[in-house]
């Protein structure tokens, strides 16, 4: 499953995150997934909780998604626009086929949420 690797990656990234940062635990992740990055984020989520439990730091972070929309700007007329529509698209001011993706197609971690030593005593 594709997935698995990818949440295998993120764990990694994490973990180099909170050592960087001198986390002691990390409590939650934020991602932002494009539709047509081809990750389903249900997927992801699973894959996620079931690889944070092999490592202490990141065992109880909560995971969300934030599924990001894709977005177009059309060759002919320069205006951008947002879709869900993942089939063929034209555009909705001047029904031009020339479109160009702007994001839709990426994933990334947009935010992470850690406890450090220093909170815990607090
Ligand atoms: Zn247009």
């Amino acid at each position: 499953m594709h997935e698995v690797s990818i949440a295998i990656g993120m764990v990694k990234e994490l973990t180099r995150i909170a050592l960087e940062n001198n986390a002691t635990k990390v409590t939650g992740v934020k991602l932002k997934i494009g539709k047509m990055s081809g990750i389903v984020a249900d997927s992801l989520i699973f894959a996620f909780d079931a690889v944070k439990l092999e490592h202490p730091l990141m065992s109880s972070a909560a995971i969300s998604i934030e599924e990001v929309p894709l977005v177009y700007e059309c060759n002919t007329c320069k205006k951008t626009f947002e879709t869900d529509n993942l089939s063929f698209q034209t555009c909705p001011f001047c029904e031009s086929y020339s479109l160009k993706l702007l994001s839709g197609e990426e994933m990334h971690i947009e935010n992470v949420e850690i406890e450090t030593e220093e909170e815990s005593h607090v």
